[in-house]
């Protein structure tokens, strides 16, 4: 709905009213949606076989005694990867915009939720030389929420401050909540790279990333914040980041408390 007033001579004469009907953009939207599900669906078969071949020519004597052929094969294989991410993402989200990757709200505690998730990518962590430190926090500390939900936004922001980490800085990220009234806020906060201003609100849209001038390498889907935000705003939720590049960011989600 837009209004605006018109005046003349200083007078107001009148007002203007524009009513914007968007049962026909949510349609398509709908259709958008459904269409990545099927797609991305689709995509998984061809996908497993491509991948078994790549496998079974990687462990070929003939492949491997051909520096050419074997680079090749590489190149296939990480490529298989990159799109198994993206169609596992793509359809990750898509369940959540549909409504099928059902959210099953429950008081659960909010400390081993962070605890698990943490551990989930301790192997992870300890590779890239990781450091992960969770603040203190009550053990009884209840949340309204589905725990495996959030500990796959957790999980994405761990593995997002690691992998947009600063060049020659061991990445360090710090675990806090806040308690505001009937909210708990939690912040994951980094020593990463840091975002620039602009991207601030777009980086939790679909495929939005942050260019990078460097090598070019694409170093995710694009589709990690959305998924996130999906998941806590169907928990009737928040989530904003906070950041200054070269320093590091700051990702905050709040939820519903139990107590
Ligand atoms: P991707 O799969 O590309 O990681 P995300 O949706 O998770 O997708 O993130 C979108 C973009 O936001 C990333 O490409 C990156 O540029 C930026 N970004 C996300 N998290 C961080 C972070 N902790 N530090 C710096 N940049 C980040």
């Amino acid at each position: 709905v837009y209004v605006s007033s018109i005046s003349k001579n200083n007078e107001n004469i009148g007002v203007i009213t524009l009513l914007q009907d968007i049962t026909k953009s949510k349609e398509i939207d709908k259709m958008k949606t459904e269409f990545i599900a099927t797609v991305s669906h689709e995509f998984k078969t061809p996908l497993t076989s491509i991948g078994m071949s790549v496998d079974l020519l990687s462990a070929d004597k003939d492949i491997n005694s051909n520096p050419m052929h074997k680079d090749l094969i590489r190149i296939i294989k990480e490529e298989k990867e990159r799109m198994v991410y993206l169609i596992k993402d793509l359809l990750d989200l898509s369940k959540i915009e549909t409504g099928k990757g059902q959210i099953k709200l429950e008081n659960c505690k909010l400390k081993s939720i962070l605890e698990n998730s943490i551990e989930d990518l301790k192997n992870y962590c300890d590779e890239q030389e990781a450091e992960v430190i969770l603040e203190n926090i009550d053990e009884n500390l209840s949340v309204y929420a589905d725990p495996s939900k959030i500990s796959l936004v957790i999980k994405n922001l761990i593995s997002n401050a690691v992998k947009y980490r600063k060049e020659n800085v061991k990445p360090k990220i710090l675990i806090d909540i806040i308690k505001k009234s009937n909210n708990v806020i939690v912040s994951v906060k980094d020593n990463g790279r840091g975002i620039p201003q602009d991207y601030l609100e777009k980086i939790f849209e679909k495929f939005i990333q942050v260019k990078v001038s460097n090598d070019g390498k694409i170093e995710g889907t694009g589709l990690g914040l959305s998924i996130c935000k999906g998941i806590i705003k169907a928990h009737n939720g928040e989530i904003w980041v906070e950041s200054t590049v070269d320093k590091g960011s700051t990702f905050y989600f709040s939820l519903k408390s139990f107590n």
